[in-house]
């Protein structure tokens, strides 16, 4: 595990304006880390990490058994931020039975004919699983608000580029569905990846050097690189209008990925062990049945 104080630097506060300048993107999260050192610092990472993936396959089959809660992850990041191998990572040694991942891109003309939550409600883990979702409703007060032309056909009201309350409208209607979700049994963690401007273009530049890495590269990619500035104003908006007391956001340091993945890892190993999972009891009738079934399974031929 890692130490609570630590974690919290990550945690968004559910009140107050987020900075994400206060956040810092690399390995150095405090005067002890660097006395630590960056080569130690990283094999203890390593060593929590293995740890609680063994931990963390373990809590999802008694998730699983418990069949009352669902576990819901929000990945949200810039591109070449590590969302796919943290998924890839963190969920390496869990059950995939227990495991449902939806990948979110740009909607199509049904999804943009229904509410801005429909498409995202129908793929909600359902008790007993984890469900990761790469990419979320989030895309609808991010993407969007740095190109408001995406919002879609026949929005009542909305004739001109939306304002304030528009975007208020869907901060609520996110907190709503949120609080929903976890009254009815849903632990919802969000985590944003938190790389630097300078690490992505690292990461760019290694995709079109590197032939195999290649095809990881879009054009639009560098395209919404150019809005980096309009995507940190939305971030900050959102994360701070939507970290809840239900809901908290973490604002994950994505530059070294192993860092990130332990935070990540970390997080939800954490959030399962603590709720008060159990394996279904048996009652002393099933347990008369299980010893007649044993007794005859025993006896034959
Ligand atoms: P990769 O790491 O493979 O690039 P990705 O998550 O960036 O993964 P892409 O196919 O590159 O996947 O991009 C998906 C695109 O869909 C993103 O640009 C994202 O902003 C966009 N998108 C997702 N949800 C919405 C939405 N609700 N409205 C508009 N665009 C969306
Ligand atoms: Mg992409």
């Amino acid at each position: 595990m890692i130490r609570k104080d630590i974690i919290d630097l990550f945690r968004v506060p559910t009140d107050g304006k987020v900075r994400l300048k206060d956040y810092n993107p690399g390995w150095k999260q405090s005067d002890e880390f660097e006395d630590f050192g960056k080569e130690a610092l990283k094999e203890r990472a390593q060593q929590t990490l293995a740890k609680n993936l063994a931990d963390l396959a373990e809590a999802q089959n008694l998730l699983y058994a418990d069949d009352r809660y669902s576990v819901l992850i929000v990945l949200q990041a810039m591109d070449a931020a590590g969302k796919d191998g943290t998924i890839k990572h963190v969920m390496s040694g869990v059950n995939p039975q227990g495991c449902q991942v939806f990948s979110f891109k740009k909607p199509s003309a049904e999804e943009l004919d229904h509410n801005f939550l429909w498409r995202y409600m129908k793929s909600l883990p359902e008790r007993g699983r984890i469900g990761i979702f790469n990419r979320s409703y989030y895309e609808d007060v991010l993407v969007v608000k740095v190109h408001p032309e995406l919002i879609g056909h026949n929005l009542p009201r909305e004739k001109e580029k939306p304002g304030k309350k528009f975007w208020q409208a869907r901060y609520e209607d996110i907190n709503a569905f949120e609080r929903h979700l976890v009254r009815n049994g849903t632990v919802i963690l969000k985590f944003f990846l938190n790389v630097s401007k300078d690490e992505q273009k690292a990461r760019f530049l290694a995709r079109l050097d590197r032939p195999e890495k290649n095809w990881k590269f879009s054009t639009a990619d560098l395209a919404e690189r150019g809005h980096w500035d309009d995507y940190m104003e939305a971030y900050e908006d959102a994360l701070s209008a939507t970290s809840t007391e239900w809901a908290p956001w973490y604002v994950v340091p994505a530059d070294y990925k192993w860092v990130s993945r332990a935070v990540v890892a970390d997080v939800v190993t954490t959030a399962i062990r603590s709720l008060d999972l159990r394996f279904p009891e048996v009652t002393e009738e099933q347990k008369r049945f299980l010893a007649t079934a044993r007794a005859k399974l025993a006896a034959e031929a």
